[in-house]
C-alpha cells in the first residue's frame, strides 16, 4: 500500500533484518536514510537494490515538500535512519507530523532500538523508565538535567559517546551522588557487555580507558528519598507529645 513507512533497522547484528524490514526496503519506490554511504552497504548485505536518498535535519525542511507530494500521489517511500529505530534520538519527527497531517498513512515497521535492547538485559526496573536521550554536550546544562530528573522513582536511560562518558559519569556522582550505574555496550556486537558499577567507579575507569564503540547508560530508580536526621528529631517529639498527654488524660 502507499505510504510512509518508519522502519528500524540493526544496531550492530545483520541477523537482526527483519523480513518485513527487507519486504519493506524491496518494495520502496525510494527510500530516505541519513547517509546513503552506511544504508548502501545494508542494501548491499540484503541483495536489494533500492533508490537511497539522504534525509536529515539540514535538508529536511527543503526535501520535506517534495517528499510528501510524492507520497500523496501515491508513492511508498521507507524512513530508516543508520541504526536502530528512527525518530530515537534521530531524524524524522517533522515529516512524519506532516504525512499525518496532510492525511497519508504512515506505518511502523518496528525492530531494534538501543535504549530498549539495553534495558532488556540491564535486570533493572523497568515498568517505569525515563528515556533522556544523549544528555548536552555542555556541563552546565548536563548538570542541571541530571538535577531536573534526580528525584524521579524510574529508570533513567541516556545515549552517550566513549569520549564523553567518563565526563557525563562524574556530572551523575556530583549531582545525584554515588549511585549504581550500568553501561550498556555495543549492543548485539561482538563486544557486547553490560558492565555495573556505580558512578564514580566507572567514571575512574573509563576516564583513564575511554570505551569505544556505542554506549548506552542506564541508572537504576533512587531508592526512596530516606528521612533526614530533623524528619526524626521532629517525628520523635511529635510522639513522645501524644504519649505524654496520654500518660496526663489518664491520671
Ligand atoms: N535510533 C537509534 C536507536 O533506535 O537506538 C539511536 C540513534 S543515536 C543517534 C545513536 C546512539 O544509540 C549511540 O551513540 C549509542 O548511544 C546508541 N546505540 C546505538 N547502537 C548501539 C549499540 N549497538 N549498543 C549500544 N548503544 C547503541
Amino acid at each position: 500500500a502507499p505510504g510512509l513507512y518508519v522502519a528500524a533497522t540493526p544496531i550492530g547484528n545483520l541477523g537482526d533484518v527483519t523480513k518485513r524490514l527487507a519486504d519493506t526496503l524491496a518494495a520502496a519506490d525510494e527510500v530516505l536514510c541519513e547517509d546513503t554511504r552506511i544504508s548502501g552497504r545494508l542494501m548491499q548485505a540484503l541483495g536489494i537494490t533500492a533508490k537511497l536518498r539522504p534525509y536529515h535535519d539540514h535538508n529536511g525542511p527543503q526535501v520535506r515538500p517534495g517528499i510528501l507530494a510524492a507520497l500523496k500521489d501515491g508513492a511508498r517511500i521507507a524512513l530508516i535512519s543508520d541504526a536502530g529505530t528512527p525518530l530515537i534520538s534521530d531524524p524524522g519527527y517533522k515529516l512524519v507530523a506532516e504525512a499525518r497531517e496532510q492525511g497519508i498513512q504512515v506505518y511502523t515497521v518496528p525492530g531494534p532500538c538501543a535504549a530498549i535492547a539495553a534495558l532488556s538485559i540491564a535486570g533493572v526496573p523497568t515498568d517505569r523508565f525515563s528515556f533522556l536521550g544523549f544528555a548536552p554536550a555542555k556541563q552546565g546544562a548536563r548538570q542541571s538535567l541530571l538535577r531536573e530528573v534526580m528525584m524521579r522513582e524510574e529508570t533513567l536511560v541516556f545515549y552517550e559517546t566513549g569520549p564523553r562518558l567518563s565526563k557525563m559519569l562524574r556530572d551523575v556522582t556530583e549531582v545525584m551522588g554515588d549511585r549504581p550505574v550500568l553501561i550498556a555496550r555495543e549492543l548485539t556486537k561482538l563486544h557486547e557487555e553490560v558492565v555495573p558499577g556505580t558512578a564514580a567507579s566507572l567514571a575512574d575507569i573509563y576516564e583513564s580507558q575511554p570505551p569505544k564503540g556505542e554506549i548506552v547508560v542506564v541508572l537504576p530508580p533512587a531508592a526512596a528519598p530516606q528521612p533526614t536526621e530533623e524528619d526524626i528529631d521532629r517525628l520523635m517529639e511529635e510522639a513522645l507529645k501524644t504519649l505524654s498527654l496520654k500518660d496526663a488524660s489518664e491520671e
